[in-house]
């Protein structure tokens, strides 16, 4: 399946490396686990997760009176998938309302080809009926892109002209979906990070004016990230915490990429749930993510 095919590389780089150093060292000792710690922290999964995963593998294995290096695989595979498994959350929805997403990220991550793939998905796959406001009225071009984007999806899509009010979009974008009866509001923002404190003020005056309107809005701030860039997607998840209370995050670009190991890092240090993933750029390469299919794909 395509998520088999998409983490392929992911799996080369990590499970790879890992089988590698079993292979190499067969029997189980100290220096096995060291050179195990240092095959994950090359496949992504972060220096304060690998230490943890070869901690508690250290004392399962004496637990039950492990010998030789490949009997330690399939016990990895249930730590990792015991990791993905702990920060598990659906989609927030606002039962019987209108639930409103609001996006963010930094430019460049996949954030409005995300919010196409969800509109898709929220619609075709949950029969729900889907507005999307343009919100990222810093370009032109992003404004442009969310439109065509929209069109896809088979979805309305709210705008104004560039360099409008966001908070604006947004409460047009809200009037619009109630209007319509629509079940769910998507709200695309900019990515600017030059500058944390506008960022924290655009991003809490949009929140601010959707909350005035919808009771609980936004009902869940969903953060994109690019896993080609690694270890730098947990330093965005931190900052996007703060600045905007995120709740759950959208991993893009986990096809092609050698650093998917990035989704244990994020899931073990951060405590925000990967909501989704992107697995290609069609419209139909977003899945919601789900640890054990997600660790059977990469161990098996
Ligand atoms: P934005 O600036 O964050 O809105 O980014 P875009 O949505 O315009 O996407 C940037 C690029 O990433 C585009 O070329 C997309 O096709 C590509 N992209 C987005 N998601 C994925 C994904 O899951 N897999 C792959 N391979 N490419 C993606």
């Amino acid at each position: 399946d395509r998520l088999k095919a998409g983490l392929q590389k992911t799996k080369e780089a990590l499970v790879g490396q890992v089988n590698t150093v079993m292979s190499v060292f067969r029997k189980i000792d100290d220096e096995l686990f060291d050179e195990l710690e240092e095959a994950l922290i090359r496949g992504d999964v972060g220096v304060t997760t690998s230490s943890r995963l070869v901690e508690e593998l250290r004392r399962q294995a004496r637990v039950r009176g492990l010998k030789n290096g490949d009997e330690l695989l399939p016990l990895l595979k249930e730590l990792v998938a015991e990791r993905l498994g702990s920060q598990v959350a659906p989609l927030n929805l606002n039962e019987g309302g209108l639930t409103v997403i609001l996006v963010v990220g930094v430019n460049g991550v996949g954030k409005t080809t995300t919010i196409g793939k969800l509109a898709r998905h929220l619609r075709e796959d949950r029969g729900m009926k889907v507005i999307l406001a343009a919100a990222d009225t810093f370009r032109a071009a992003a404004i442009d892109q969310l439109k065509v984007w929209g069109e896809r999806a088979g979805v309305e899509v709210v705008a104004r002209a560039e360099g409008a009010d966001p908070a604006a979009v947004a409460f047009d974008g809200v009037q619009v979906a109630k209007e319509r009866g629509a079940d769910v509001l998507i709200v695309d923002t900019a990515g600017r990070l030059h500058n944390k404190g506008h960022l924290m003020d655009e991003l809490g005056k949009i929140a601010r004016v959707l909350g005035r309107e919808v009771p609980g809005a936004p009902h869940e701030t969903l953060l994109v990230l690019d896993a080609t860039t690694g270890q730098n997607a947990i330093q965005q998840t931190k900052l996007f915490k703060e600045v905007a209370g995120v709740t759950g995050i959208a991993l893009t670009k986990l096809d092609g990429t050698a650093k998917g190991g990035v989704v244990v890092a994020i899931t073990d240090t951060v405590q925000v749930p990967v909501k989704f993933i992107g697995v290609g750029e069609r419209l139909d390469d977003l899945q919601p993510f789900d640890p054990k299919q997600f660790a059977d794909a990469l161990f098996s």
